[in-house]
């Protein structure tokens, strides 16, 4: 929004500061916290804390952009939003039946970069590069510097594409889709509006709730100018991700005529709650956002202290389907590798 006063100056609202900068969502990913020490700091959290984070992190490092640590409350090591980027020592243990690649990506795998798993599907891996680091992530152990990235890296996968009139939907992942150049983006999109039996794309990123100024003009004009129809799936796990400007970020992506949904892991300590579901999915389905997928945890080495388990799970569902209405409920799913689909679990 831009407002021209009447001597003619422009005056800047917050919402024209974000979107008038290009630089920004850039910038802040630069800024990002890398180093333990800072994020323990800042949260005037133990040496201790510190001391873990560095352990944990040998083999996933921390990564957080400041917007998202601004949202954490300082010295309160609990913190659901804390808990999910902050490398704890737990992430050394590993249990049995947790491993390297859970959900069977690799037998997957059509041409670099591009797995289908279910009918009409497929889904491009499009960068290994991440607007944040989840600890639970069950790509964090995925060979990223293998996968091809950028137009020209992307052939064979669109000619794979353009060749199996079964698909009609592509995923755009990764890593995470946004942390691409808009530029790069529209083209990829081009391609594949160029393919005619093609009719959706989507788009699963981060960005949105991690740093909200990604959703700018360059975006939305590739996502919502191609003939193919938009959709694009956040990932909230707690309700405290929907604050301003996430929530304005949100809007802006269904103003323009995108389908926006949510997918949330079911996390310990972060989610495993009836009361913070209830308000998650109420404060996505006041801002058009359709709670899609709750995910039972993928069974990845490293993120054994997060998971619940399926009775529990089910228990929740249970109660939220008690004080929610049924659009508002999402599907509680696990992915079983080489099953047709998502798997139903309540
Ligand atoms: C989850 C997933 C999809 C999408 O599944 P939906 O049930 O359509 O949301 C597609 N491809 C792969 C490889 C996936 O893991
Ligand atoms: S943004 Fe997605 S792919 Fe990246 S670390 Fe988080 S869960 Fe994993």
């Amino acid at each position: 929004m831009r407002i021209v006063t009447p001597t003619g100056d422009p005056v800047r609202t917050a919402s024209a500061n974000e979107i008038r900068q290009p630089d920004r969502w850039q910038t802040a990913m630069k800024q990002a916290i890398r180093d333990p020490a800072e994020l323990c700091r800042l949260l005037q959290l133990p040496p201790a804390c510190v001391e873990a984070a560095v352990a944990a992190a040998a083999d996933f490092p921390l990564f957080v952009p400041r917007e998202f640590v601004a949202k954490m409350t300082p010295g309160d090591p609990h913190d659901p939003l804390l808990l999910q980027t902050l490398p704890v020592l737990r992430e050394l243990d590993s249990p049995q039946g947790f491993t390297d690649d859970p959900v069977g990506d690799e037998a997957a795998t059509l041409t670099p970069g591009l797995l289908q798993k279910y009918a009409g599907r497929a889904l491009l891996v499009t960068t290994g590069a991440c607007a944040v680091h989840c600890r639970y992530c069950f790509r964090r152990h995925f060979p990223y510097t293998e996968v091809p990235s950028g137009v020209a890296a992307w052939r064979e996968a669109v000619e794979a594409l353009a060749a199996d009139e079964s698909i009609y939907e592509v995923l755009l992942s990764g890593g995470d889709p946004l942390t691409l150049a808009d530029a790069t983006l529209a083209q990829l999109a081009e391609q594949l509006a160029a393919i005619p039996h093609l009719r959706r794309i989507r788009v699963h990123s981060r960005l949105p709730i991690m740093i909200p100024q990604r959703i700018n003009e360059e975006l939305l004009a590739w996502l919502t100018g191609t003939r193919l129809t938009a959709i694009v799936v956040i990932h909230a796990n707690h309700p405290r991700e929907l604050e301003r400007p996430v929530l304005a970020a949100i809007e802006r992506l269904s103003q323009a005529g995108v389908m926006v949904l949510n997918q949330a892991v079911l996390l310990a300590g972060i989610n495993d709650d009836v009361d913070v579901l209830a308000e998650l999915s109420e404060r996505l389905t006041d801002h058009r956002v359709q709670p899609y997928y709750l995910h039972q945890l993928d069974r990845v080495k490293g993120a054994a202290h997060f998971e619940v388990s399926r009775e529990r799970g089910t228990e929740l569902i249970r109660q939220l389907r008690t004080r929610l209405p049924g659009y508002a409920v999402p599907r509680y799913v696990e992915e079983i590798a080489g099953e047709p689909n998502k798997t139903i679990i309540a």
